[in-house]
């Protein structure tokens, strides 16, 4: 007997009840139809239902039904019955000397992401989210890609690391003035851009203005290079652009960022010159990683404006964050500040990233969920490579 007759000879295994749908994660148009799909409104007030649960859910951040008290008690129950407002878990909450806050969240059992607040990055603080469990790209110097690709995140999970923030941060009901939480970047775990239409819901709920209200201005999305999804990004979500380039040659790219093989920097290059909106006002933001050694001479900074001439762009240096078994060092500061001063003379202001919540993990390419184990072969391989390396 094959393995296919074994499996089509057992018995089929009764399909797991389902969880009921989590109302946070569907854009407007998304709540009214689901109300009156579900039986729980008539469909000829769906769309005011809608609204005015929409208030109480991202406006109020209310996570119970009972607590709409301008919707009938028995509306109130008929949605009880078919959906949820819950928040998914905090499984560890840490906070860093210098203000930053991790969140690690369960959404469903082995599906962890982590979730990070920075006070005065923005206009006030920034709050890092994922995208993804896990990364399938595997860059040599993030600790998210030595983690294998769980799953995309839905909307709702997406949403949830912004409320479960807000709620940490006591920021509802979201029109209060003097907002913590100002920015969103979606630099945590993960790859955006292969997630791109559970990443524009949650980009249509986040900056709803009835709701949390935080401006697609402030949104910016940050990809490691996905080149034919630069323009439904722009089109969909109007967010703003960060690219992840760390290096000015393919060569190297290559190597700093695998996905460079498929799309090459001329190809890159040309993806963000088409990408919609782009304008002096609204920048393309070029994350660029110090790897002493790798990407940090003078020759290399002289490379990087070159390569980016014409485009309207900020350059972000980001200081390496190690990880356990990191092949690469962060250069020295010095180092850095030389390559920043370069890009400061091409007209580039302030351009270095302080690196922040390091102490907790919490720095860029610092994230990473789920068990050692999962992890234990891949941390081998790396540490061996650190070696061969000489890290
Ligand atoms: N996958 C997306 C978004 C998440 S990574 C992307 O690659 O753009 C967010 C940012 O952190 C990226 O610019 C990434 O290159 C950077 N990063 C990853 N690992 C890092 C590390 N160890 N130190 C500093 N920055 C890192
Ligand atoms: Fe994935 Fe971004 Fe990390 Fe690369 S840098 S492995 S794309 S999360």
């Amino acid at each position: 007997m094959t393995a296919l007759d074994l499996t089509l000879a057992m018995p089929r295994a009764r399909p797991a009840p389902t969880a009921p749908v989590n109302l946070m994660g569907l854009t407007r148009k998304g709540l009214a139809e689901a109300l009156a799909a579900g039986g729980a409104v008539p469909a000829d007030k769906a769309k005011m239902r809608a609204s005015q649960a929409w208030r109480w859910m991202h406006q109020a951040g209310v996570t119970d039904f009972e607590q709409m008290t301008n919707i009938s008690k028995e509306t109130r129950q008929a949605m009880a019955e078919r959906f949820s407002l819950a928040r998914p878990e905090i499984v560890e909450r840490q906070v860093s000397k210098d203000g930053t806050r991790k969140w690690l969240i369960r959404t469903a059992p082995g599906i962890e992401i982590e979730t990070v607040y920075i006070p005065d990055v923005g206009r006030s603080g920034a709050l890092c989210v994922s995208s993804q469990v896990g990364c399938t790209l595997n860059c040599t110097f993030c600790h998210t890609g030595t983690q294998p690709l769980v799953r995309n995140l839905t909307a709702a999970e997406i949403v949830a690391q912004v409320q479960i923030a807000k709620d940490d941060l006591e920021e509802w009901p979201s029109d209060k003035a003097d907002r913590a939480l100002s920015n969103i970047v979606f630099m945590g775990m993960g790859e955006p851009l292969y997630n791109l239409d559970a990443v524009s819901d949650a980009i249509d709920i986040i900056s709803d203005n009835e709701g949390i209200g935080i401006s697609r201005r402030r949104i910016t999305v940050s990809t490691s290079g996905v080149v034919p999804e630069l323009i439904p990004l722009g089109d969909k979500t109007q967010a703003m652009l960060a690219i992840s380039l760390h290096a000015t040659n393919d060569e190297l790219r290559d190597v700093l960022v695998p996905l460079n093989k498929k799309y090459p920097l001329q190809e890159l290059i040309a993806g963000i010159r088409a990408y919609p909106g782009l304008s002096n006002a609204r920048r393309v933001t070029f994350e660029y990683v110090m790897l002493k050694g790798v990407n940090d001479s003078p020759a290399e900074a002289r490379a990087l404006i070159a390569l980016l001439k014409g485009i309207p762009a900020k350059i972000n240096l980001i200081p390496f964050n190690p990880w356990p078994g990191s092949p690469y060092e962060c250069s020295d500061w010095g180092t850095i500040e030389r390559f920043a001063a370069i890009i400061n003379r091409a007209g580039y202001a302030s351009p270095i990233r302080t690196p922040r919540g390091r102490d907790i993990l919490a720095a860029c390419g610092q994230l990473k969920s789920e068990s050692e184990k999962v992890r234990a072969s891949v941390r081998r391989k790396l540490e061996a490579t650190a070696e061969d390396v000489g890290a």
